[in-house]
């Protein structure tokens, strides 16, 4: 891939742009949202370039299934366990600007229901 066609998530992932990383394994980064929308905003995304929840089919089964996981661990460390809000906007109509998957994992005020 052309080094001008990388995501800025991309960029975070091979550190050439900084980030506020509270989690990173071989599989997956966790770093603190530049524009947060709740006192806890992380979000948690994949290394391996997928767009967003429309590339995801069976083989990302393990990758998907570790991902959830991290986030449940994530909670606990961030002392977030007792309510929290994990989205994922796929595509513009839902709002995703960064074509990298990427979860939102939100906490710490009151969450309206439904969402905007
Ligand atoms: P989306 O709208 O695609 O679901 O979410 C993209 C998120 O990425 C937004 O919440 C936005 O604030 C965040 N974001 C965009 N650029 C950067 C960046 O350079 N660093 C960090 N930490 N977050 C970013």
């Amino acid at each position: 891939m052309n080094a001008d066609e990388r995501t800025i998530f991309k960029k975070i992932i091979d550190r050439e742009i900084s980030a506020d990383i509270v989690y990173e394994d071989e599989h997956c980064l966790a770093f603190r949202d530049i524009a947060p929308q709740a006192p806890t905003h992380v979000l948690l995304i994949p290394k391996r370039e997928l767009r967003s929840m429309d590339d995801v089919t069976d083989s990302e089964r393990e990758l998907l299934g570790h991902m959830m996981a991290v986030i449940s661990q994530l909670a606990r460390d961030l002392g977030i366990s007792e309510g929290y809000r994990v989205v994922t906007n796929c595509g513009a109509g839902a709002g995703q600007e960064v074509n990298h998957l990427h979860f939102h994992i939100l906490a710490g005020r009151k969450m309206q229901w439904p969402p905007g």
